[in-house]
């Protein structure tokens, strides 16, 4: 059944696709054009119907037609064809067959990098399975490379067993994902189904349909810059009253000292002079009424500084970026229902906790295409310590193919 998945999943690694948050071109990268045609080929080989490259949002896409006379929804697979912010060139794929899941595994030739139990003790779990690492100098990019291995081979195999009912399913992979803007020209219509999973999550069982709700803040500070010797009462530093704006915010609501269900003010930036000064702040919150909280949160800092000066001084520009993706899939939880069952079905434990970020589906589901997230099976996302177990893999592609039988069946 599984028997191109892994070389699949090879290729794919092989094929640098970083995207590039400095871009301002959709794909932001050259190089994921040039996969997406690689695996529009691939679509139409495999007997995919109407697949096409939408220049306009970088999005491959195809359909499955349905198999089955019964009127069953249509349901939509996706993932991501960019990698993270990590060194991505020549991607050198190592392959440990059966590890014994206790041994330190030697990333690079000088043993400077390893993956061993004591850092990183979801090895355990692997025993017995045939891990794929990198060579310790580059990401692997399982996230989300495993993501569209999968949901090619599920295709492959509803395709060549036609005994497996199914309704019509359509299947997308787009840019971006990495650098936060992939769905933002997603074309719902377009692809045209009732709902859809991304392939995008971490270790068997992952199952989620709750995300953050997302804000950035923008936060200029006008200075008044005199000569240090005779600043007496004149002086205005920017930079003060920056350091006054982030020790006016909850010490302890960090990311470093938060978790669970916990939301945050993010530092990200600051930067400045006595003259000016701006600091980034994302504000993140599960709930939608702590979230609105925080944001007024920061413009009543904003204005109690403010208050000291004749004029403000304190300038804020906030933005919403992505909403908790609960709010949309919770009016029809049979979306959640189905893929929760699948993995059941599957004997996989579906593992349901509110992610504490955002996926594609956060924009998605807000787009009026409910989508939940599927775990992929990687494991230390985004940089050398990335991995992914065969057995993983061939587990989401399962976690596929039930979905699209289990929504046909009566
Ligand atoms: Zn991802």
């Amino acid at each position: 059944m599984y028997e191109n998945l892994l070389s699949r999943f090879l290729n794919y690694v092989k094929t640098e696709t970083r995207s590039d948050h400095e871009s301002t071109t959709t794909p932001s990268t050259a190089t994921q054009i040039a996969f997406a045609h690689e695996l529009e080929n691939e679509m139409k080989g495999l007997g995919l119907k109407d697949v096409f490259y939408n220049e306009t949002n970088g999005f491959v896409m195809g359909t499955l037609p349905a198999n089955t006379d019964k009127d069953v929804r249509t349901i939509g697979f996706i993932a991501h064809m960019d990698t993270a912010d990590f060194n991505a060139e020549n991607v050198n794929p190592q392959i440990i067959e059966n590890y014994d899941g206790t041994s330190t595994i030697r990333l690079d030739k000088e043993g400077k990098y390893t993956l061993n139990t004591k850092d990183f003790p979801n090895l355990k779990n692997y025993a017995g399975q045939t891990l794929i690492t990198t060579d310790g100098t580059t990401l692997l990019g399982a996230d989300d490379k495993s993501g569209i291995a999968e949901i090619m081979t599920a295709m492959e195999i509803l395709i060549s067993h036609p005994e497996l009912k199914h309704g019509t399913i359509k299947v997308a992979f787009g840019p971006d994902e990495e650098i936060g803007v992939g769905a933002d020209k997603f074309d719902v219509a377009e692809f045209g189904a009732d709902f859809a999973y991304t392939m995008d999550g971490g270790p068997v069982g992952e199952l989620q349909f709750e995300t953050f709700n997302a804000a950035q803040a923008e936060i200029t500070i006008e200075g008044k810059n005199v000569h240090p010797g005779t600043a007496k009462d004149t002086m205005i530093n920017a930079i003060q009253l920056a350091v006054d704006f982030q020790n006016m915010l909850p010490q302890e609501e960090v990311p470093e000292k938060t978790e669970g269900a916990q939301g945050f003010f993010h530092l990200m930036a600051i930067s400045g002079s006595p003259e000016e000064a701006k600091m980034s702040y994302i504000i993140r919150d599960h709930d939608r009424e702590a979230f609105e909280n925080r944001k007024k949160q920061i413009t009543a800092v904003a204005e109690k500084i403010n208050s000291r000066f004749e004029h403000p001084r304190v300038h804020v520009h906030q933005y919403d970026q992505y909403y908790n993706m609960r709010e949309v899939i919770e009016k029809d939880m049979t979306i959640v229902e189905l893929a929760k069952n699948a993995m059941l079905a599957l004997d996989i434990q579906p593992v349901i906790e509110p992610v504490r970020g955002g996926t594609d589906g956060s924009k998605l589901s807000q787009m009026g295409l409910p989508t939940p997230n599927i775990f992929a099976g990687g494991e230390n996302m985004h940089g050398r310590f990335e991995f992914v177990s065969l057995q993983a893999m061939e587990k989401a592609t399962d976690v596929i193919v039930k979905i699209a039988e289990m929504n046909a069946a009566d």
